[in-house]
């Protein structure tokens, strides 16, 4: 674990913070607990039912909902502030931001890479993810292009986008868009994201021969797969 994730739990204790909460509903049918990613639990009251119930309810799965709080506190979370010591994910390992200038133009290092920063103090997070766009848009497009050329696919355009949702689409017409943030990722896992866009020129969907022809071209899509479930959240995805 890292220190600032570390501090995040540390923070969450003294803070004090109800363990569950109530919500009334009147579309639910029935009794509901679910964990916030805040790690308060919500005990849903349906329409006729009571918060006395409710309780009763929450109780009865307390084991579940202490499993999904330990499920939560195990998955990697991301820093919301970027300074010196921060770890944050680049090309696949969590990476210290470290100094690496002297003073007059103030630069961090992130592993063998340096970035240009207006100064090493305060929130370097919008100034390093800007330095990471602009890597994806030189980095991606030539990957992509060469991995159209060695499965043989006509792709007419690569976009490399600030997408918060995914990590690459494709359209019909043989563009395909790729998330900056994948030059955040491991090697394997970006090339999977290419390949699967790639593929998608042949099939337009996520039939069994979609995923067979993935499979021919890429055959560790599943660990990549298992890679960004994992991982995805370090992103903000
Ligand atoms: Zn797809």
């Amino acid at each position: 674990m890292s220190a600032e994730q570390h501090e995040f739990f540390e923070t969450r204790t003294v803070a004090a913070k109800p363990d569950l909460v109530f919500v009334r509903s009147l579309r639910a049918q029935n009794y509901r607990l679910t964990l916030r990613k805040d790690g308060v639990g919500v005990a849903t009251i349906p329409n006729r039912g009571s918060e006395r119930e409710a309780r009763r309810f929450a109780e009865e799965h307390q084991d579940w909902l202490e499993r999904a709080r330990s499920r939560q506190a195990r998955k990697p979370r991301v820093a919301t502030l970027w300074t010196l010591g921060t770890h944050v994910l680049w090309r696949g390992e969590m990476t210290e931001i470290r100094p690496a200038s002297d003073g007059v133009r103030p630069t961090v290092g992130l592993a063998a890479d340096v970035f240009r920063v207006p100064a090493l103090q305060g929130d370097l997070r919008p100034t390093l993810e800007a330095h990471f766009l602009r890597r994806g848009k030189i980095e991606l497009p030539g990957r992509t292009w060469q991995l159209a050329a060695e499965t043989g696919m006509n792709v007419k355009q690569v976009t490399v986008r600030n997408q918060r949702s995914r990590w690459g689409s494709c359209s019909a017409g043989g563009t395909i868009s790729l998330n900056w943030r994948l030059v955040q990722t491991p090697d394997s896992v970006r090339d999977y994201i290419i390949y699967h866009e790639l593929m998608h020129l042949r099939e337009m969907n996520h039939s069994d021969r979609f995923w067979a022809r993935v499979a021919e071209v890429c055959p560790w899509w599943n660990e990549a797969e298992l890679w960004l479930k994992r991982n995805g959240s370090l992103l903000g995805l």
